[in-house]
């Protein structure tokens, strides 16, 4: 994917999740701790107690292991992303069935826009 497309696919998720705060994406081939195991994570930045910003890591070396496409992780954490900014993140069950419900949403979404997406929620790994 080149880096306009993928400026795309971005800016095509967060369309069709109405998110308004910037998001950047890092992709990470040395990741820190927490980063370690998951293929991404979703970072949330406060500036005086309101939601300023979302960064979104991807972990490449579980990408390259697991087979999973990046655009599937990216969109899979500006799902959560969304669920963050709307007020809907739940601390206990992050991937509940209103989690699951919005993957299948954008899923569709991002087909019909001509992205490539393949699975946004995994119910084998996203048991939490
Ligand atoms: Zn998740």
């Amino acid at each position: 994917m080149s880096q306009n497309d993928f400026n795309l696919f971005v800016r095509a998720c967060c369309a069709g999740l109405m998110i308004q705060t910037p998001v950047s994406i890092r992709f990470e081939s040395k990741p820190r701790r927490e980063l370690k195991k998951v293929a991404g994570l979703c970072e949330h930045r406060y500036r005086k107690g309101v939601l300023s910003g979302f960064v979104i890591h991807v972990n490449m070396g579980v990408c390259l292991d697991s087979g999973y496409l990046t655009t599937d992780v990216i969109a899979h954490e500006l799902v959560h992303a969304h669920m963050i900014e709307f007020g809907k993140f739940d601390e206990e069950y992050h991937h509940d069935t209103h989690f699951q419900k919005l993957c299948a949403v954008l899923t569709k979404f991002l087909l019909d826009a001509g992205f490539e997406v393949k699975q946004l929620y995994s119910p084998e790994t996203d048991t939490d």
